[in-house]
């Protein structure tokens, strides 16, 4: 029997390839988003398909659909979006949240929270295990997006421990893919859209901090595996790639497999901006079996191979 999985946040860059795996594994999917950040061309592909809806919707006025599953995606992710409406980004996760938990409760639905690693803040325990609190600061610009998640976290675990619901919790690390937004600042598609136009390659400070970056198909993996656990798996649970680089190094990556001529070119860095980051999986591997498959320069061709058909289209239709 196929389920019905509402997906919020569905025509988004992960939310994107969530619908079309759990399309081939043949369930009913229900796509809501307000298209805020996520957009049309992103799940163009899948309107015609008989187990797929589109609903237009903001997750912060009450829904009222059945479902067996939900994940909750709806909320920007990269800082140039979650600071541009940062009053509107807390509502999203935390407002978001009880709906979809309220959305859960009545029909007794499994929900899986799409949380981050940005709960732990700029960390001083690394890699980072589930089991550290974090370092947040709460009045910055990167607050809005990182305590809305938290508060989201306390909400799905008040909701299991007061109503027994099945939750969740997954605390991805930063991913990339086809269907990155061109706009949203994100060091991949910055770095990989710089390299193919010949722009300057911009290095936030010195380009030493670090990061794990993990490649989509393998987080959506995850993400359907995590749903299929029983009940008494709740999270929260880190999931990404492990293999820690420098920001410096990610661009070198990408001018080598670009073969752009590129220069790197020096930025002033953003506040609040965590100087490492690498996932523990430990966790997951035990409890979900899974690993990430998909090498850096493996991910970062796919990437680019999206991104220059992405810029050979907007040149035929200019
Ligand atoms: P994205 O911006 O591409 O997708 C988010 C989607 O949510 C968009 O389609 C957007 O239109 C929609 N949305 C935003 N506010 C909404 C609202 N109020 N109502 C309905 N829809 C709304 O980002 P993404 O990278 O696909 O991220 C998806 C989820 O995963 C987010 O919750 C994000 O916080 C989380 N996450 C992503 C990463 C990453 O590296 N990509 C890392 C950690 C966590
Ligand atoms: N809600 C929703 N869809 C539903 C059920 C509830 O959007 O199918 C919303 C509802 O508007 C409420 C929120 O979820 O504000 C929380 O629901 P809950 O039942 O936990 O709280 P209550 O309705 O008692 O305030
Ligand atoms: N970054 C950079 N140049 C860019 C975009 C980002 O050096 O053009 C840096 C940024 O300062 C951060 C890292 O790359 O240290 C990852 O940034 P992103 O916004 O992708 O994710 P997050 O900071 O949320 O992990």
């Amino acid at each position: 029997m196929s389920k019905r999985v509402l997906v919020t946040g569905g025509a988004g860059f992960l939310g994107s390839h969530l619908c079309e795996a759990l399309l081939a594994r043949g369930q009913e999917v229900l796509c809501v988003d307000n298209f805020f950040t996520g957009r049309r061309a992103n799940i163009a592909h899948l309107l015609g398909h008989p187990r797929f809806e589109l609903l237009r919707h903001d997750v912060t006025f009450p829904l009222y659909v059945e479902v067996d599953e939900i994940y909750n995606l709806a909320c920007p992710a990269s800082p140039r979006h979650y600071q541009h409406d940062p009053v509107q980004t807390t509502k999203t996760s935390v407002i978001g949240a009880i709906n979809m938990l309220g959305l859960a409760k009545r029909t007794k639905a499994r929900i899986l929270q799409a949380s981050t690693s940005e709960v732990y803040g700029d960390p001083e325990v690394h890699p980072q295990v589930e089991g550290y609190w974090g370092r947040v600061n709460p009045i910055g610009p990167r607050s809005c997006y990182d305590e809305g998640k938290r508060c989201a976290e306390t909400l799905f675990f008040d909701y299991r421990r007061q109503h027994g619901l099945s939750i969740k919790v997954m605390r991805i690390f930063n991913t990339y893919g086809p269907r990155m937004d061109v706009d949203d600042g994100r060091v991949v598609s910055n770095f990989v859209l710089q390299a193919l136009r010949g722009e300057d390659i911009t290095l936030y400070g010195e380009g030493a901090q670090t990061r794990s970056f993990c490649y989509v198909d393998d987080l959506v993996a995850a993400m359907i595996a995590l749903m299929a656990t029983d009940d008494a798996v709740t999270g929260p649970i880190n999931v990404g790639n492990p293999h820690e680089l420098s920001i410096r190094d990610l661009a070198e990556r990408v001018i080598a497999l670009t073969g752009s001529q590129s220069r790197l070119i020096h930025r002033p860095m953003p506040a609040d901006d965590p100087r490492q980051r690498r996932p523990d999986i430990t966790q997951a591997k035990a409890a979900l079996g899974w690993a990430p498959s998909t090498a850096l320069d493996e991910g970062l061709s796919r990437t680019i191979a999206y991104f220059r058909e992405l810029l050979a289209k907007e040149a035929r239709t200019a």
